[in-house]
């Protein structure tokens, strides 16, 4: 059954927000034996490991293999920052979990930290999240109160600070690098790498960043134990992953599948199909940076290297169905200005390439625009794709040229001659 109450099982509990509620479903229990049973931290990372679990938040790293890049002898504090800057538009699957089982994320971190040697943890949390920054703050009050977190926890020497750190509402930070600099009081600007966060992070000290989602898996694989969570996904991507499905739909919303299900049955037998007998044209399955599908490129599994090879991205897991009403220029123009507006400005390539593209756009749809239009523009996102410091260039870059190369017609139908 490709649908699946894992990460998402008590969502359907409003009082699961409560520590006492939560602990009467089964928080914190795997936490509690970690310490109980002194595990040591290097089985955790490879049960981690062995469970397949990639990051969820757009990039699908393997979250035991970051973990072993932090250097084990270092002399300097280590930290972990969870990244919770939900900004992608589409996406709203990691805002569920902050908002609904806060708990399942601060157990994924006390697990993560005891496994890395980390004694400080930062939620980054996007800047327009007020509930799920009110829901946090509190939950971690009440697991500091009951003894889950904060000095000498249940007895076993081991102390962690949880920190919630708001953002101020930049697409940007959620750049992993972009989010360090945030963090330590900067301008949002992503960094070089190398060096990579693991070994120069957070105040220059080793670091790892994960997403919500990738933290609420963490107990889930201690409960089960790594083989089982790995069995519900694929041979290389384990377990499960929440969508946010959006736009013509007959039930938009979250929706936990196994890994490897099919976009085509979240989008029919989950989600409902396309309300008003209305035909399909594009979904844009992994977030706005995913390059688009056509209507008969739906039947693909979600999972990574699957959506890779259809072209495209499992990112972040938002998906977005449009159907034959859907202006795919318009479509494109609004990503563009999306784009166009958070780019931070320090590459040339994506300051003036997400400018360019959405002002041509916009001329486009005007009635002003020419043929040769199109092929100025995917010079630009040739110019932009994997030719800047961050990914955001690609972002652009990549959507460009999967709505121009599959819809053409569409843009030059608005072209006079
Ligand atoms: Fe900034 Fe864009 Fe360069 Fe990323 S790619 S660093 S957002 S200018």
């Amino acid at each position: 059954m490709p649908q699946i109450s894992l990460v998402s099982k008590n969502f359907q509990y409003p009082d699961q927000v409560e520590l006492q509620a939560a602990l009467s479903r089964g928080a914190w229990e795997q936490w509690k034996r970690v310490l109980a049973e002194k595990i040591p931290p290097a089985a955790i990372i490879e049960e981690v490991k062995a469970a397949k679990l990639r990051g969820q938040g757009g990039a699908g790293f393997p979250t035991g293999v970051k973990w072993g890049f932090v250097p084990k002898d270092s002399p300097k504090p280590k930290y972990l920052c969870v990244n919770a800057d939900e900004g992608e538009p589409g996406t709203f699957k990691d805002r569920a979990i902050l908002e609904n089982d806060p708990h399942l994320m601060l157990e994924g971190v006390a697990i993560t930290c005891y496994a890395v040697g980390i004694h400080t943890a930062f939620v980054y949390m996007r800047g327009e999240f007020y509930q799920p920054q009110r829901v946090m703050e509190k939950a971690i009050r009440e697991a500091t109160e009951a003894g889950l977190l904060g000095k000498n926890i249940q007895g076993s020497g081991f102390d962690l600070d949880v920190i919630v750190h708001m953002g101020a509402g930049a697409y940007i930070c959620g750049e992993e690098t972009a989010l360090l600099n945030s963090l330590e009081g900067w301008k949002g600007w992503p960094r070089l790498k190398p060096p990579f966060p693991a070994v120069v992070g957070a105040f220059g000290c080793p670091t790892v960043i994960n997403n919500v989602e990738t933290m609420a898996g963490v107990p889930h694989i201690m409960r089960l134990g790594a083989a089982e969570f790995q069995k519900l996904g694929t041979e290389k991507d384990g377990g499960t992953k929440l969508f946010a499905i959006s736009g013509h739909v007959a039930k938009p919303g979250v929706y936990e599948m196994t890994m490897g299900s099919s976009l085509k049955e979240l989008i029919y037998d989950v989600a409902g199909g396309l309300p008003g007998g209305r035909r399909l044209k594009a979904v844009i399955p992994g977030g706005s940076s995913a390059p688009v599908l056509k209507a008969d490129e739906i039947d693909v599994p979600l999972e990574f290297e699957a959506m890779a090879a259809a072209g495209t991205m499992l990112g972040s897991g938002a998906v977005i169905v449009l159907d034959e009403t859907v202006s795919i220029p318009e479509v494109f123009m609004v990503t563009a200005r999306f784009y166009a507006h958070e780019s931070c400005g320090q590459c040339t390539q994506c300051r003036e390439g997400c400018t360019w593209i959405y002002k041509i756009s916009k001329k486009i749809l005007a009635g002003h625009g020419q043929p040769s239009d199109l092929d100025l523009m995917l010079d630009l996102a040739d110019n932009m794709n994997g030719k800047t410091v961050c990914p955001l260039g690609a972002a652009m870059a990549l959507p460009t040229i999967g709505f121009l190369k599959k819809f053409p017609h569409e843009f030059l139908a608005l072209m006079k001659s």
